[in-house]
């Protein structure tokens, strides 16, 4: 098989894959020997550019970074729908139909999903372009970005027409957008509001490596243009089905306005165990035909009726509103409710966001109020009932100390939360820090849980993080249901979590905005705790994906005299804050300044282990050649193009063995 046929079929098998697991559901293959194919692929062509493919399934992980999004006019208006909320509304648009077109009406239902609408333009059956509605008239190209959704296809299958456009919505199912925000919190950072928001927010991002990592989904409805030969509605959906589009299952063809409010009576509930948000029922004229005849109206198609859900809303009283803190120090109001049932759950407490918005709504202890579960997944007050409100009713006085440690609050500039400044000596934050501190992706500590760390902080055992390492059996034992075997595993996993490495610790300790990528980013920069400590904010600011909110948040963290002390501590008690020896051994300064591009199939280390080599010898690696490359490791099978680029800005070729010669030396 020639080079070229192989990059085709494996391009062909993943795509195949990809469809079957993104579209489908139905993974016919693990993830694992997935990750070896498109590894696969990735080499060859990296080794050979000359068959680049811009629809390749290796360019779903972005890198493509867009500093202003060009404004594209749409070939076909992108419209609004028009909306009813009741069946004598819809009643009253089949009439309004009926006497438009001739013949019997059928009629296709949809939901309607609640995300970002997006027309996605084909050309010879290739993803060539994908625009925003923006104002309907114009939009933004954001192609870079939804490519890297996987379940829009980019290249597509069986037989399509030249030329046509699709459209759908952009979507954030619920199980992603929670982790989105879990990891949002670890980091201590604000929560996305709702899945919708997060969703049209993630099209605009300039860099798509970033949307790549987002759970995006895409869902199809309409397609416009293109030479083809159906005649309804629900065939061009099947149609798009068989071109490798997902459009969901939940359609139905009804005869009579009455089925078609069967359907949306169903699905008003079953809704709630979709994975995504839907926020109606959208009912379109299915004779093609028809369509034509019926037209638009300067809004909306007359053809097609949105049917909005009513946002589920209950009325209760609000008991007592009460101040949680947070890890960080954020001060979140809740609101205590009469427990009531909603969406099919009880729900006894909402947030209530900040100060403003209890200002804004004049939210008062007493009132009656109500309560809606929308987007987001903790239900919020969306207004009070003032006639019920009791005469001596008192406007809420929002709280100015700490309900912990009633120190005096802060808000900063721009802040839309209040802060315990605290920061040693507040409960919550402590007992938040430690629970950080334990978790999975930070030491890992097994056999010590997150309420097993408010118990002895409680107790006066712990302090901070570092005092953990001072526990013994005999203090833990009295503790609530801690049996002789659960304390044995306690301090068994705390000395364990002494060999978790460097940059896991950094990771640990909390700083506010040190994710674990920024931790992992540090950690290699600056190799120690002491060196990091060390630092500036100008000089942190250096650092690759490094900028000023973090680097002040680091620097703070630093100059914090009792953090000294709590890493005095780490470190006397034995805890990697520094790259482990083996490690240091392996790098050295040998290609400091050096820009290297690596190219070609290698023999004695893969591509993977020669980057890292580079890397850990303080060289830069490009996957381009310019007149800033260094030198260009050469494998076998380098691409013509790369060799004559090389050629042309005379840059020096190094095989794979001088190489490893070299930094061995
Ligand atoms: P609106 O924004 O309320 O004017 O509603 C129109 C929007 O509904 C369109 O721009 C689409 O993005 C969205 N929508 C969601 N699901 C569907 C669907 N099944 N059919 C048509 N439009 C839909
Ligand atoms: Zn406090």
């Amino acid at each position: 098989m020639s080079i070229e046929q192989k990059i085709n079929t494996l391009r062909q098998e993943l795509r195949t894959h990809n469809y079957n697991y993104y579209v489908l559901d139905n993974p016919t293959i693990s993830d694992y020997e997935f990750d070896i194919k498109l590894k696969e692929l990735q080499a060859l062509e990296e080794a050979h550019p000359e068959f680049f493919d811009a629809n390749s399934p290796t360019l779903r992980v972005g890198g493509e970074v867009t500093k202003n999004f060009k404004t594209v006019v749409h070939k076909h208006r992108m419209y609004s729908l028009d909306n009813s909320y009741s069946l004598e509304d819809l009643k009253d648009w089949e009439t309004r139909i009926k006497k438009m077109v001739d013949g019997p009406v059928e009629y296709v239902c949809e939901l309607k999903y609640d995300g970002a609408s997006i027309n996605l333009t084909y050309q010879n059956g290739s993803l060539y372009k994908a625009v925003t509605r923006g104002d309907g008239t114009q939009g933004d190209e954001v192609t870079a970005n939804i490519k890297t959704i996987n379940s829009v296809p980019l290249q597509l299958k069986g037989d399509y027409p030249e030329a046509f456009e699709i459209r759908g919505e952009i979507i954030l199912p619920y199980e992603g957008f929670i982790k989105m925000n879990e990891e949002r919190i670890a980091n201590g950072e604000e929560p996305y509001k709702n899945p919708r928001n997060t969703a049209s927010g993630s099209l605009k991002l300039q860099d798509s490596a970033e949307v790549a990592k987002r759970p995006l989904d895409c869902l199809l409805y309409g397609l416009v243009g293109g030479d083809f030969d159906y005649k309804t509605h629900f065939e061009s959906l099947e149609k798009a089905r068989q071109m490798g589009f997902k459009v969901p299952n939940q359609i139905k063809l009804c005869q009579t306005i009455d089925d078609v409010f069967k359907f949306i009576t169903h699905w008003d509930t079953a809704r709630h165990n979709l994975p995504y948000e839907t926020d109606g029922v959208v009912v379109k004229v299915n004779n093609l035909h028809q369509q034509d005849e019926l037209g638009f109206t300067s809004k909306a198609p007359r053809w097609a009726m949105a049917y909005k859900f009513k946002a589920e809303q209950v009325s209760t009283v609000l008991n007592t509103i009460t101040y949680q803190v947070g890890r960080t120090g954020a001060i979140t109001p809740v609101a205590n409710l009469e427990p009531v049932e909603l969406a099919g759950t009880i729900v006894k407490r909402a947030s209530l966001h900040n100060a403003d918005q209890i200002e804004k709504l004049d939210i008062r202890e007493g009132d009656t109020v109500f309560v809606e579960k929308g987007g987001e997944i903790i239900p919020k007050i969306i207004a009070v009932n003032f006639e019920k409100r009791p005469a001596n009713s008192q406007p809420t006085q929002y709280i100015t100390n700490c309900p912990e440690c009633n120190t005096l609050l802060i808000r900063e500039e721009g802040e839309a939360k209040h802060f315990c400044p605290n920061y040693n000596g507040c409960n919550p934050q402590i007992i938040g820090r430690i629970q950080h501190f334990i978790s999975r992706k930070a030491m890992d500590i097994e056999g010590l849980g997150g309420e097993t760390v408010a118990l002895l902080v409680n107790a006066g055992l712990i302090h901070n993080y570092a005092d953990l390492y001072d526990l013994t059996k005999a203090q833990v034992l009295p503790l609530e249901r801690m049996a002789e075997k659960s304390a044995d595993n306690l301090i068994a996993g705390i000395e364990a979590s002494k060999q978790i490495p460097f940059e896991r610790v950094l990771f640990a300790l909390g700083i506010r905005f040190v994710g674990e990528t920024v931790a992992k980013t540090l950690a290699k920069h600056y190799k120690s705790i002491d060196a990091l400590s060390f630092a500036s904010v100008l000089d942190l600011e250096q650092v690759n994906e490094i900028g000023i909110r973090i680097a002040e948040s680091v620097v703070d963290f630093f100059s914090d005299l009792k953090n000294q002390q709590i890493i005095n501590k780490l470190k006397s008690k034995g805890l990697q804050l520094e790259i482990s020896a083996d490690k240091l051994a392996s790098q050295t300064d040998k290609l400091k300044g050096q820009t290297i591009v690596v190219s070609g199939v290698f023999h004695s280390v893969s591509r993977t282990e020669l980057k890292k080599l580079i890397e850990d010898n303080g060289g830069k690696v490009s996957s381009s050649i310019s007149s800033k490359t260094s030198y260009i490791v050469a494998g076998d099978n380098m691409g013509p193009s790369k060799k004559d680029k090389a050629e042309q800005l005379n840059i020096p070729l190094l095989s794979e063995d001088d190489f490893l010669k070299s930094i061995k030396s």
